[in-house]
């Protein structure tokens, strides 16, 4: 039986997030002959240039092997409040399947908006799949992690039911672009429903021109960074290497950053190409969030810290030394 796969895409900046095109991979990785990929776009355009801008997104989304690309565009959308994107997915579901399978990011909004869909569409969920792949019986298991990744879990749905998955981020190959591809647009209409909550403004407080969740390069610094201060040398060779900075928990307990750069079980969960550790002793509630990097350096003065334990490459030292060092012989590579 035919099967209607459904993204979610995300936007950050007016400029479609990584992400979306990794759901859409992770999605046609699962369909079979038959199968049928269409894109939700909720928009919030506010003017000619931005609603320009929308529509170049919707397009981009249309090149990447989507078969339909739904696009919700009102300025209700703009910034996230729950309960009005909630009703735009709800108005989409109706132009959909009833047991289509949707696919979210695993980001702060897709976090918050998977379960209110899942609830009201009567769906399972799983989430911050790890991977998903089509089973012999034609269902679709996914992997994702438990008990601070000490172990793995399976998961598959009964059929018969719409499915809600949130995919973590970078870890699925982002879709490419299908030559020739340009599938139809459908713009839908949307009356935002009274809304309990108006956000006003949203202040970010992480500095860093480079997503978090989404850097392939992640230079981190815990406690043994020993302040703020501390800090900037990790922020040039990030910056060098065109990378974010991290931090464990116990920098951002200690004050030395934002919490919005905490990583571990209680902060962000990342997965870059290479993640480099300064500082920090990997507690496992750090490891949590970041032991599936691809390339792990760790530098730390203390041979016997854990976070060697998960480090492909281990600089035993004082990062106060080794970091400046490692700036100064990429400076002269890069
Ligand atoms: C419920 C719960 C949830 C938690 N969630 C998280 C989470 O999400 N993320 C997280 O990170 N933690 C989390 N924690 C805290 C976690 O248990 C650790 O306390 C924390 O990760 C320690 O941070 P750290 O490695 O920076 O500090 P420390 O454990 O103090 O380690 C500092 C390291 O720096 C090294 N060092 C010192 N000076 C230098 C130097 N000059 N050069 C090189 N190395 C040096 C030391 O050898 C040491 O290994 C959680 C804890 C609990 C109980």
């Amino acid at each position: 039986m035919m099967s209607q796969h459904v993204i979610v895409a995300e936007c950050r900046d007016g400029k479609l997030r990584r992400v979306s095109l990794e759901a859409i991979a992770a999605a046609k990785g699962c369909m079979a002959d038959g199968d049928r990929l269409a894109a939700v776009l909720l928009l919030g355009s506010d003017g000619a240039g931005e609603a320009a801008a929308a529509s170049a997104t919707a397009k981009l989304l249309a090149q990447h092997g989507t078969d339909e690309v739904i696009v919700i565009d009102h300025p209700s959308l703009g910034r996230y409040a729950p309960q009005v994107h909630l009703a735009a997915l709800l108005e989409a579901a109706k132009a959909l399947a009833p047991e289509a399978r949707w696919w979210l990011g695993h980001t702060a909004i897709g976090r918050d908006l998977a379960p209110r869909l899942a609830a009201r569409l009567g769906a399972g969920q799983v989430s911050d799949a790890l991977a998903a792949a089509r089973g012999a019986d034609g269902r679709i298991v996914f992997t994702r992690a438990l008990h601070a990744g000490k172990a793995l879990e399976r998961r598959a749905f009964l059929p018969g039911y719409p499915t809600i998955v949130t995919v973590r981020p970078n870890n699925f190959a982002p879709a490419a672009i299908v030559a020739g591809a340009a599938a139809p647009i459908r713009s839908l209409p949307f009356t935002p429903p009274q809304s309990h909550t108006i956000v006003c403004d949203v202040v970010r407080r992480a500095s860093g021109t480079v997503d978090l969740a989404e850097a392939r390069i992640i230079v981190a610094g815990g406690r043994g960074v020993k302040s703020a201060a501390g800090f900037a040398p990790l922020a040039e060779l990030a910056a060098l290497l065109g990378g974010a900075v991290g931090a464990s928990r116990g920098a951002c307990d200690a004050g030395y950053c934002d919490y919005a750069l905490q990583i571990g079980q209680t902060g962000k969960t990342v997965t870059p190409d290479l993640y480099i550790a300064c500082g920090i002793s990997g507690a496992v509630q750090h490891l949590a969030g970041m032991s599936r990097s691809r390339v792990i350096v760790a530098i730390n003065k203390d041979p016997d810290a854990p976070i060697f334990s998960v480090a492909d490459y281990g600089i035993v030292g004082d990062l106060f030394e080794v970091v400046p060092a490692l700036i100064d012989g990429l400076s002269s590579e890069l």
